[in-house]
């Protein structure tokens, strides 16, 4: 039933939220009411999302609001392009994210099924690892004294001695110290990160706790990865931290990027993915008011509605929520509430933070990167102006967030959203207001940039952002650039 439904919206035209999706398939169970009522409307929305189908599906199709006609905005006022005739299809699927899907119950023991969901993930993905094809149960490999074995588990502490490290292992049955030399641990694991350990047990153990002698130690990585590429000539924009509501808002380099956006050069551009922090919000951080230009939360979205409008109708705006948006800090986070969603005039789909996105075939990993702060923090090279490594290190230990209890406020979910299960061909996160294109493994990294100029916090602490770059993938070539709209 989904699939005939999803395959009636597509030879429409129309895109259809996943929540929307389940309305219709848990709450209504008949697509033939939506066939025909939608059969009987003039113009079809871009994206059907709930609150379209809701109206709909009550037999209130006079009433369900209409998109609004693009003339009417009182905005830029540039002659849109005329659509090409063979203009692909908006064709978007979120796959993985935890909007609808939230079980949190902020409990300590939904921690372990986190943590349990996490380690199951990447035993899966290590198991294949020629290090470790015989790998057994940390309980079990303690008492094979004198033999060399490969053991998976969470790091749960990391200790440096004067001869080497010993990192603490975990899995669900027991736990094992293993020492490394110095020069057979050249990276340190992180806290919380699952990894493989190939090694040997000593033949006495004098020590209370049981030990290990660590020869390898192996991170659940990516394979070398080659870019899947769209049949279509399409063209996705990344963009990030717009902080609509703050007085350093970059309103010329905003009307720049649109103005080009309208142009011929740009008329490849089907989609635009927003990486978070698209408004300010409030009470973010101390005296944040001091520095806001609108001072309503939903006043801010009321004005990132209007900015969205202006943007041509040929292109499907997508957006994930951050640190500053007006949903739960704590991560994964869902996507805007009905609240915010009724805001905006339809044209925009709304995912969480991480969102797996695929488009034309092509899959795009979204967050928007609260994490990279913890990265800072512990992993040399790792700056604001450029977070490159801890991306890279994301890919590697495949979780957006692996550390808990450090700066990123992380829910107890049963499922572990961190986790990167599937890897992207494109990999984008924003947060720090600096601009960083890059490759890992055949993975495109982004870190897109921000449309505030420099805060008070950042001048105090010596930071110059890279505002109002946009990175342009080209889905059909694999090909990313960049254009620069702050002068
Ligand atoms: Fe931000
Ligand atoms: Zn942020």
């Amino acid at each position: 039933m989904k699939d005939a439904l999803i395959e009636f919206l597509s030879e429409k035209g129309v895109l259809i939220t996943p929540e929307a999706l389940d309305y219709v398939e848990k709450d209504v169970g008949d697509i033939n009411k939506l066939r025909s009522a939608l059969s009987s409307m003039e113009e079809f929305p871009h994206i059907l999302g709930i609150e379209r189908i809701r109206p709909i599906l009550e037999g209130e199709i006079a009433e369900a609001p209409l998109p609004k006609p693009s003339g009417e905005d009182n905005f830029i006022k540039v002659p849109e392009i005329p659509v090409k005739a063979d203009v692909a299809r908006p064709d978007i699927n979120i796959i993985r994210d935890v909007t609808g899907k939230s079980r949190s119950t902020a409990k300590v023991e939904s921690f372990l099924s986190t943590f349990k969901d996490r380690y199951s993930r990447l035993y899966r993905v290590l198991r294949a690892k020629p290090h470790l094809k015989y790998v057994r149960r940390i309980g079990e490999a303690v008492k094979k004294r004198g033999e060399e074995i490969s053991v998976i588990g969470m790091v749960r502490d990391v200790k440096e001695t004067g001869k080497g490290f010993i990192v603490s292992l975990e899995d669900p049955s027991g736990s094992v110290e293993v020492f490394f030399s110095k020069e057979t641990l050249r990276e340190k694991p992180l806290l919380d990160e699952v990894v493989g350990v190939f090694g040997r047990i000593p033949l006495s153990d004098r020590g209370k706790k049981p030990r290990m002698f660590g020869k390898r130690i192996v991170w659940p990585d990516i394979q070398p990865h080659k870019m899947s590429l769209s049949k279509e000539k399409v063209s996705v924009a990344f963009i990030s931290d717009l902080h609509v509501g703050s007085e350093t808002f970059l309103k010329d380099a905003w009307d720049s990027f649109i103005r080009w956006l309208r142009s011929p050069e740009a008329r490849d551009i089907s989609y635009i993915i927003m990486a978070g922090d698209v408004v300010d919000g409030i009470g973010i951080y101390p005296d944040q008011e001091e520095e806001l230009e609108i001072s309503d939360i939903y006043e801010q979205y009321t004005m990132l509605a209007k900015m969205v409008e202006e943007i041509p109708d040929r292109i499907s705006v997508i957006m994930i929520p951050g640190n500053h948006d007006f949903v739960r800090p704590a991560e994964p986070q869902p996507a805007f509430d009905d609240d915010i969603k009724k805001l905006f005039s339809g044209e925009v789909l709304f995912a969480g933070s991480p969102s797996l996105i695929e488009i034309h075939g092509v899959k795009i990993l979204a967050y928007h990167g609260t994490s990279i702060n913890d990265f800072i923090n512990v992993l040399p090279g790792v700056s604001y102006e450029d977070p490159s490594l801890a991306l890279i290190r994301m890919l590697k230990s495949r979780i957006l967030a692996p550390i808990y209890g450090g700066k990123t406020p992380l829910a107890p979910e049963k499922e572990d959203y961190m986790v990167i299960d599937e890897v992207p061909d494109i990999f984008v996160t924003g947060h720090v207001h600096s601009f960083v294109k890059s490759n890992y493994r055949g993975v495109k990294i982004i870190n897109a940039s921000t449309w505030q100029s420099q805060t008070k916090y950042q001048k105090m602490n010596n930071f110059k952002p890279d505002p109002g770059v946009v990175a342009i993938a080209e889905l059909d070539t694999g090909r990313i650039y960049e254009k620069r709209f702050h002068t």
